[in-house]
Order: C-alpha cells, then structure tokens, then sequence
C-alpha cells in the first residue's frame, strides 16, 4: 500500500481545495468521497430507489466505478463512464447525500470502492470518516474546520458562482442540519481522528493553510 493522507471534516471547511492543491503537489491520486455518496444518491434518485431503502441502494452502489480527475479547480467525477460533475454539486444533492450515507450497507460497500481505490497508489482521500473507518493507518490524518459563519460564506459563495440560487439563510440552514446528521448518525459519525491533527481554517487563507499542512508532512518525514 501507497501513502495515505485523510482529509476530514464539515463541509464548508476547505477540505476540496485543500485536497486538491496538496494531490497536484504531491503527485497523490484524489479521492472524494463525498462525490460517491453524492453520485449514490443521484443515480438512485433516478432510478426511483427510495433513499431510505438500504438494501437497493447498497445493491445499486456495488455497480458503481468511479475515476477522478482534476482539471484547473474542478474535479471530474466519472461513474460507469457517466460524467456526473455537475449533477452532483447541487444544494440538495448535498442533503441527499447525507441522507443516503446513514444506511451501514451502503457505507459498507462504498468504504470497500474507496480502500480499494485507495490502496493501490500514494493517496489523498477527502471525506468524513477517513481517518477513523477507512484508512485508520492513514500516514496523516487532517481534519479541517471552521466556523459555521465562515463555513456557509464559502458554500454560498460557491452555489452562487454556478448560478444556483439559494440565499445564505438557507445555506446555513442546510449546513447545520447535515452537521447535525453526519455527526449524530450511528455508523462512522462526523468526528476527529484521536490521532488527527485539527486546522482550524476560520480567517485563514487557503496558502496558510496549506504551508500549516506541508510543515506537518515535512516534519514527520524529517525524523
Ligand atoms: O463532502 P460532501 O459535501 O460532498 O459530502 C456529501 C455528504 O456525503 C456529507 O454530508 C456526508 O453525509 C456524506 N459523506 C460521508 N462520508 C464521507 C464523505 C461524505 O458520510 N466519507
């Protein structure tokens, strides 16, 4: 097995353009796995799963392959030779996501695509529970945060540029509900690694964020 770099934390927090400024840099695969979760519930959505039924979705997900690719600022997201970058990256894709990523069974299937995507090559996985369920030998481990405040800004922020239009209200209010999700679900709950190493990213610009991250690395491979 490669390195592997875990990248966690709320949304809003910097974990993207961290992970992807960092794999350009380092010659690391990216991984995003919420863009898995977020593709499980589309493609279920679509196919008229109900996203609460655990069973089909995790059967549907066991169909899944994705690649990944990084183009200027965008990530492409393929799945079965779908690129489905855009569709993903919606307000309530979001939401559904984090629905969808409660189930066990189909954690369990996509925490098996992404240690297998994972485990081949030097990685950099951005997720919630990479350091605590999916890698727990994770070379480094980060977990990104911020303030709330600062942390819809961001999204808004980004919603806006794409034309979506949600009001920073209602982007606050859809952070704060899957905050409240993804850290009091039972399986794999939002939170640190005991071993992770916590950036606050509230008012810091993503350089100082990313020299903090490098010190780390550079330090560890000194010793
Ligand atoms: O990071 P992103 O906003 O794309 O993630 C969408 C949702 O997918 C999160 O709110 C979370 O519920 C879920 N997720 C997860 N575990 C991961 C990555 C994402 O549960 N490793």
């Amino acid at each position: 097995m490669g390195r592997i770099i875990a990248i966690d934390g709320p949304s809003g927090a910097g974990k993207s353009t961290i992970s992807k400024l960092l794999s350009e840099r380092l010659g690391y695969i990216y991984i995003d796995t919420g863009a898995m979760y977020r593709t499980a519930a589309l493609l279920a959505l679509e196919a008229g799963i109900d996203l609460s039924n655990g069973d089909r979705v995790a059967q549907l997900c066991k169909s899944l392959a994705f690649s990944f690719r990084i183009e200027g600022d965008t990530v492409h997201v393929t799945c079965n030779g779908r690129d489905v970058t855009e569709a993903i990256r919606t307000h309530e894709m979001g939401m559904h996501a984090s629905n969808v990523s409660k189930n066990p069974q189909v954690r369990e299937v996509l925490v098996g695509l992404q240690r297998k995507l994972g485990g081949q090559h030097d990685a950099i996985l951005e997720g919630r529970d990479i350091g605590t369920v999916v890698f727990p030998q994770a070379t480094f481990k980060f977990y990104l945060d911020a303030s709330m405040e600062e942390r819809a800004r961001r999204r808004y922020r980004e919603l806006t540029e794409k034309g979506e239009g949600a009001s920073l209200e209602e982007v606050k209010e859809a952070i704060r509900k899957r905050d409240i999700n993804d850290s009091t679900r039972k399986t794999a709950p939002l939170k640190p690694a005991e071993d992770a190493i916590i950036i606050d990213t509230t008012g810091k610009d993503i350089s100082t964020v990313m020299e903090e991250i490098l010190q780390h690395i550079r330090k560890r491979d000194s010793r």
